[in-house]
């Protein structure tokens, strides 16, 4: 089966993960704060806390704006659930705002109609690794003096106005998980550019502890204050000796994933059943994800039949986002359900993803787009 995203791991990959093995530091050491310095640089933000998921990345993130009990966080329902977890570990209530029809990304008007006087956040979701518009997000944002966060799990290296997803909110929240763009196994980070935000982060990944190991250890003291309830949401030395040499080869990863895309879009080109999400002009991809919509009355066939058909073929699509609002948590929690968001709904019923990764060679590339063309002649 050709999988919808795989890592893309090699010999010096493996090589620096041994040398971190005989290495003094196996947890909290000069890996981690070697890869938090490099993703900074790489996207041009002050401040990086690493962690040990983008899940806990954005779990941070929620505590370091201050969500609390009453607090509504304003997310688009096209993601995955951990999006808006993290609002609810936090206590708050995620607030879901319906996506544009184009791109699938959250509706800046769409947001401000609603923004209550609870609202504490919104988290922008670059979905595929699409940059939402940041401009206009921003905006509100200021406007009402709430944070902006950017789930930018799909995007990193994708840019806005020619600025990297990392610059364009308060926070930003990154995933190294196998299937994005880079990975350390299991990680996440979070940049910034705000160093209060950034120190409130570093606490909360440790315990809620104001001083790390490292730092006691160069002081001399046992002496620490736990000052606030945090968790231990730490990455090893050993993950991010991986992330390092992953980064390296980041570059050639975004430009095999933007020719695999490019390459798609130029197949789909004269199919009338099948339609590539937008692509703003103001956006450079990342692609994470390539999602094509399919108009599945016309073609008189169910998705569920084209699923099956394509796995048959041994293509790996998939299905990025159930709406988050229509799992039966969400709707037993909140109350949610179908009618909440018929943009995101509908186009639900349409998506598929194909299979996008830096391995996925020229013969795997035909051999996906020809299925899927096939079966929808
Ligand atoms: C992958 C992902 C996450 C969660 O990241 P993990 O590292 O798997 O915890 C959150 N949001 C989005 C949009 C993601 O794609």
């Amino acid at each position: 089966m050709i999988p919808y995203g795989k890592q893309f791991v090699q010999e010096d990959d493996i090589q620096a993960v041994i040398e971190v093995l005989r290495s003094d530091w196996l947890t909290t050491g000069p890996k981690v704060t070697e890869f938090e310095k490099l993703v900074a640089e790489y996207v041009e933000a002050k401040h990086a806390v690493a962690v040990s998921s983008g899940t806990a990345a954005l779990h941070c993130a929620m505590y370091a704006a201050g969500v609390s009990p009453g607090d509504e966080v304003i997310a688009p329902p096209i993601t995955f659930a951990a999006t808006t977890n993290a609002v609810i570990y936090q206590g708050g209530t995620p607030v879901f705002v319906d996506v544009d029809p184009n791109t699938l990304l959250l509706d800046p008007v769409k947001v401000e109609e609603k923004i209550s006087c609870k609202t504490k956040a919104i988290i922008a979701v670059d979905y595929t690794g699409h940059p939402c518009n940041y401009d206009a997000l921003k905006r509100i944002a200021d406007r009402h003096g709430i944070f902006l966060i950017a789930d930018a799990c799909h995007s990193l290296g994708a840019k806005f106005k020619g600025k990297k997803a990392g610059t364009l909110a308060d926070m930003t929240v990154f995933s190294f998980h196998p299937v994005k763009h880079i990975t350390t196994g299991e990680g996440g980070m979070i940049v910034t550019s705000n160093l209060a935000l950034a120190k409130r982060i570093q606490q909360f990944r440790n315990h809620g502890i104001d001083s790390d190991y490292r730092q006691r250890e160069r002081e001399g003291s046992w002496y620490y204050h736990m000052v606030d309830l945090g968790y231990n949401y730490r990455i090893s030395d050993i993950q991010c000796a991986l992330g390092i040499t992953q980064l390296k080869k980041l570059p050639a990863f975004l430009k095999r994933r933007r020719e695999i895309a490019g390459y798609y879009d130029k197949c789909l080109l004269g199919m009338k059943s099948i339609r590539p999400l937008s692509v703003s002009n103001d956006v450079t991809h990342a692609y994470h994800l390539y999602v094509v919509r399919i108009d599945f009355k016309s073609l008189g066939k169910q998705r569920t039949t084209l699923f099956q058909q394509l796995r048959e073929k041994e293509i790996g699509v998939n299905v990025h986002y159930i709406p988050v609002h229509l799992h039966p948590y969400y709707r037993r929690k909140l109350g949610t359900g179908r009618g909440l968001c018929p943009i995101a709904e509908t186009a639900y019923e349409e998506i598929i993803s194909l299979p996008i990764f830096p391995a996925l060679d020229e013969n795997k590339m035909n051999q996906c787009i020809d299925a899927l063309i096939l079966s929808c002649a």
